[in-house]
């Protein structure tokens, strides 16, 4: 493979920017676009707030991100393959990966704690018992009556 020497006004690292077509039709003229309900199960990491449309995954990564991306900076141009050359990014892939990661570390340490309540409610019911030793763990305690 044979690298290419950079276009002018071509950021390194990204693909050239392909030219727009401008369509003159009279369809596409007054055709308003708007936010579609069904991009939310298409595109899990779609989020549409205060008219504004951004991909929460990039956001939560910003360090990894594209930072020039529409999706990352928040868009109302309301456009489909915006969003499918979005979600098959390389920038996208990665920040989907850390995120994934943030969250299997945030699960791990949500079990830590709950192994630690439950050793702390352990402590305080053997602190509760007194003088009960440890051999009598689970025995029922005998108190005179
Ligand atoms: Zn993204």
């Amino acid at each position: 493979m044979f690298l290419q020497a950079p276009q002018p006004g071509q950021v390194p690292g990204k693909a050239p920017r392909r030219a727009t077509t401008v369509t003159t039709s009279p369809y596409e003229l007054k055709r308003e676009r708007k936010f579609v309900n069904s991009w939310r199960d298409e595109f899990d990491w779609v989020r549409y707030e205060e008219g504004v449309l951004f991909c929460c995954v990039c956001r939560g990564q910003l360090n990894l991100a594209d930072n020039s991306s529409s999706l990352v900076k928040g868009t109302s141009a309301f456009r489909h393959d915006t969003l499918l050359s979005h979600g098959i990014s390389k920038r996208h892939q990665h920040c989907a990966v850390a995120e994934k990661a943030k969250g299997l570390a945030e699960h791990s340490q949500t079990a830590t704690i709950q192994i630690k309540l439950v050793l702390a409610s352990f402590v305080t019911y053997m602190m509760w018992r007194g003088k009960s030793s440890w051999r009598n763990l689970g025995k029922p305690s005998t108190s005179p009556s």
